[in-house]
């Protein structure tokens, strides 16, 4: 069980963790009708009274985003303002992982979104390394990643989350660390919580939006700092046989932060990858609050008294 933090905001403030519990006939319980955010936030390494948070503008928009999916009203002003209170009462010590979550708070059957109450609550977890840095072997999912037409693929519905812990049990259960899903339509979409890139002869190379991912906030920062190095990027259609010759594979996710693929079903992935650990570094500084040139991507909480 990871570490929970102590206070959890639920209800429109903070309360004790434990004070923040839910009904068993909460709507979204049975019916998967919630979205959530993932965001880290560490103490800053220089000044431990100073909290950074990464890309919270980007963040809070998509779960406002995901809120609207929903048919709920989740201001992305509201969601800001709880996070800074959340992190006063806490005042984490060490690197956590928050987790916003707007959900159908009415109590009862039929499944809808209309004509029902909602709800938005934050608990946190303290967060290291959610894969191995060192790397990760991936199996090609015999579950597909979902379709934008049946679910809004835009959001961090928690709905969707069942394809992602099919396939992560899968990958583990026959021996592998992660899972990666192809769409209906055969190409690679993502793995069950994180983007996929990969690198094939200096190019930088990412399934595009139209195939079915989730539109990452690591992914599009990652592609900003690439092209701001001089890396060359594409987001095109990706097949599953180029993961076996590229030079490089890589995770992104806000929890696997930037994570190596070492084996991909039976290849061996795992010869140098300069691209990956140039973007790792850089990304690295820019989250610690090391790099003023991306001072724009933090967001620096102090925690006051
Ligand atoms: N895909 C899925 C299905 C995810 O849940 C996540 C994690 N939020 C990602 C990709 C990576 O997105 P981000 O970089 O915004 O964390």
């Amino acid at each position: 069980m990871q570490k929970l933090l102590p206070y959890a905001w639920f209800g429109g403030r903070c309360v004790p963790f434990g004070e923040a519990t839910i009904s068993v006939a909460t709507h979204a319980l049975h019916y998967g009708t919630g979205a959530f955010g993932g965001m880290r936030a560490l103490p800053n390494p220089a000044d431990p009274n100073e909290i950074l948070l990464f890309r919270a503008d980007r963040h809070t928009r998509r779960l406002s985003q995901s809120a609207r999916l929903l048919l709920a009203e989740l201001p992305e002003a509201t969601v800001l303002d709880a996070i800074h209170q959340f992190l006063q009462a806490n005042r984490p010590t060490t690197p956590i992982y928050l987790r916003p979550f707007v959900y159908t708070s009415d109590l009862g059957i039929a499944p809808r979104l209309h004509d029902i109450e909602t709800d938005f609550l934050i608990y946190g977890i303290e967060l290291g390394d959610y894969l191995s840095p060192d790397g990760v072997s991936c199996r090609i999912s015999s579950w597909c990643r979902q379709e934008d037409r049946s679910l809004p693929l835009r959001g961090k519905i928690s709905g969707a989350y069942i394809t992602s812990s099919l396939a992560k049990t899968e990958a583990v259960k026959s021996g592998f660390d992660e899972a990666l899903l192809l769409n209906s339509r055969g190409k690679v979409s993502e793995a069950s919580g994180m983007n996929l890139f990969m690198v094939r002869d200096g190019v930088l190379i990412t399934p595009g939006v139209d195939q079915d991912i989730l539109e990452g906030i690591t992914r599009a920062s990652i592609l900003e700092l690439a092209r701001d190095m001089g890396i060359p990027t594409l987001e095109r259609a990706v097949d599953k046989t180029e993961l076996f010759v590229a030079d490089e594979v890589f995770l992104s996710g806000t929890a696997a932060r930037v994570t190596p693929v070492r084996r991909v079903e039976t290849t061996d992935l795992s010869g140098p990858r300069p691209i990956m650990e140039k973007l790792r570094s850089a990304l690295t500084a820019i989250t610690e609050g090391r790099d003023p040139a991306y001072e724009h991507w933090v967001t620096r909480v102090p925690l006051k008294g």
